[in-house]
């Protein structure tokens, strides 16, 4: 038992946390950042922090992470880090030639309040940023918030920092895909070119977190959005933006600063999610919903509908980030199964409101948390034990320990490959999740029948 300390008693706790279910705002503002081609995402702090970000992301992309950092030592930590950052913008420009890059601050260099976009013009006065170059910045201060706060802070600064408009609206929308995997952000776009529509995505970290093998080393890969497309963002019809936590806050700022309409939905994880996205696309689309995606739609409830049997009533405990978890939770009430523990690191009431729309009426004994741990969660299950559990590989402790059915899902994934590569999103992403929810189910069936009722055929 690798857990073995956990008690199931649940005392109160305020100021500690044990086993977080989050990580740390500049981890998102790196993500966000490398949807950007030719993008070179900056940490404004000390070289541990840019370390671990690079060697998170790294270990759940399977690629190498690229960053730069100020690299604080004791006497930037005491004065300040304007002449690092100066210093640091010279030397990427040189040697790494990058079209932008994109600063986000750490919990060190917000607590000595550094005023990183006056450094970043006294950067543009001292000409160390080259014509037709860009630098961007975001605050991330890690002792609030999470990765996702982080994601949705850098996604905000580049709306407000890198957009334009000349004032005539064209006929394309922006898509904020929310915190998604490259996979995702593919499906997305595949699914708004099959509606007829023009789109501009951003981020876009298809092909760039996920980028063939081709036997050369490419500092930035093909994929990523264009400097050129974010300078258009300001005359697009609409944007659509997934995700409230991590896309609410840029369509906003970029309804305010060039009246672009937004409309802010779920994650198009699951049925009902993804029939609201399409719906949401179909005023902007010169064509008819196609038949084609009305095939892939069928096919999805046709699997629901043969697999059924297998998946009602059955206890799941989830944890992740919020608006994977919204979506998520709702895809499994569709399921007739019951999401009994939701638990998220990140704060926000919002997220107990949407969760109490999906799960009040349907799964009414559900437990929901938000800025919770995996501590916790993990006294829930020994309460009253779940039959699947769903989360990030952190959630590989407790399935051992009480030997629950477990999916991977969300942040990091660091022991398995496949999360980057097979969306879940739109309707064959769903597919592709129930798929993998019915193998673990059938496979402790499996393993749990005894020899007399086990079948061949289910
Ligand atoms: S929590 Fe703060 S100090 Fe720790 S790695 Fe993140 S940014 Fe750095």
């Amino acid at each position: 038992m690798l857990l073995r300390h956990t008690p199931k008693e649940i005392n109160p706790r305020k100021a500690l946390t044990i086993n977080p279910a989050k990580t740390c705002q500049p981890i998102g503002a790196i993500y966000a950042s490398l949807g950007i081609h030719k993008c070179l995402p900056h940490s404004h702090g000390a070289q541990g922090c840019c370390a671990y970000h690079r060697s998170t992301l790294t270990r759940h992309y399977k690629e190498p992470i690229m960053a730069a950092t100020s690299s604080f030592t004791e006497g930037a930590s005491v004065f300040g880090g304007q002449a690092n950052l100066l210093q640091a913008l010279d030397n990427i420009f040189t040697i790494y030639n990058p079209d932008i890059v994109a600063i986000h601050t750490t919990c060190l260099s917000e607590t000595i309040g550094d005023d990183v976009p006056q450094i970043i013009s006294k950067a543009h006065e001292d000409g160390k940023i080259p014509e037709g170059k860009v630098v961007i910045s975001a605050s991330t201060p890690s002792y609030v918030g999470s990765h996702i706060t982080g994601f949705s802070n850098m996604v905000k600064s580049m709306a407000l920092q890198l957009s334009g408009g000349e004032g005539r609206k064209n006929d394309q929308i922006n898509i904020i895909p929310g915190w998604v995997e490259p996979a995702d952000m593919r499906e997305l776009k595949r699914l708004c070119q099959e509606m007829g529509l023009n789109t501009i995505m951003f981020p876009d970290t298809s092909g760039v977190v996920d980028s063939p093998q081709t036997g050369k080393f490419q500092m930035y890969p093909q994929g990523g959005v264009g400097l050129h497309e974010m300078r258009r963002i300001g005359d697009s019809e609409a944007t659509i933006a997934l995700g409230k936590f991590t896309s609410q806050a840029a369509a906003e700022a970029l309804d305010a600063k060039y009246k672009v309409p937004c409309q802010i939905l779920d994650l198009p994880i699951g049925l009902k999610a993804t029939d609201r996205f399409i719906n949401a696309l179909r005023p902007y689309s010169r064509l008819k919903v196609p038949e084609s995606i009305n095939y892939e739609r069928g096919r999805l409830v046709d699997m629901i509908t043969d697999m059924q049997q297998y998946l009602a009533g059955k206890r799941v405990a989830l944890f992740g980030d919020p608006d994977q978890l919204i979506s998520l939770s709702e895809f499994l009430v569709d399921l007739d199964m019951r999401p009994v523990y939701v638990l998220t690191g990140t704060r926000g009431k919002k997220f107990l409101r949407r969760m109490q729309e999906i799960l009040g009426q349907a799964v009414p004994e559900a437990k929901v948390q938000h800025a919770g741990d995996i501590f916790l969660l993990h006294q829930w299950i020994k309460n009253e034990p779940v039959d699947l559990l769903l989360g990030n590989s952190y959630g590989k402790y407790i399935a051992r320990d009480e030997d629950i059915p477990f999916v991977r899902y969300g942040f990091p994934i660091t022991d398995r490959v496949g999360h980057t590569y097979f969306p879940s999103v739109g309707y064959q992403g769903g597919m592709q999740l129930l798929e993998r929810i019915l193998g673990v189910l059938l496979d402790r069936k499996d393993r749990d029948t005894p020899e007399e009722s086990f079948e061949l055929v289910m």
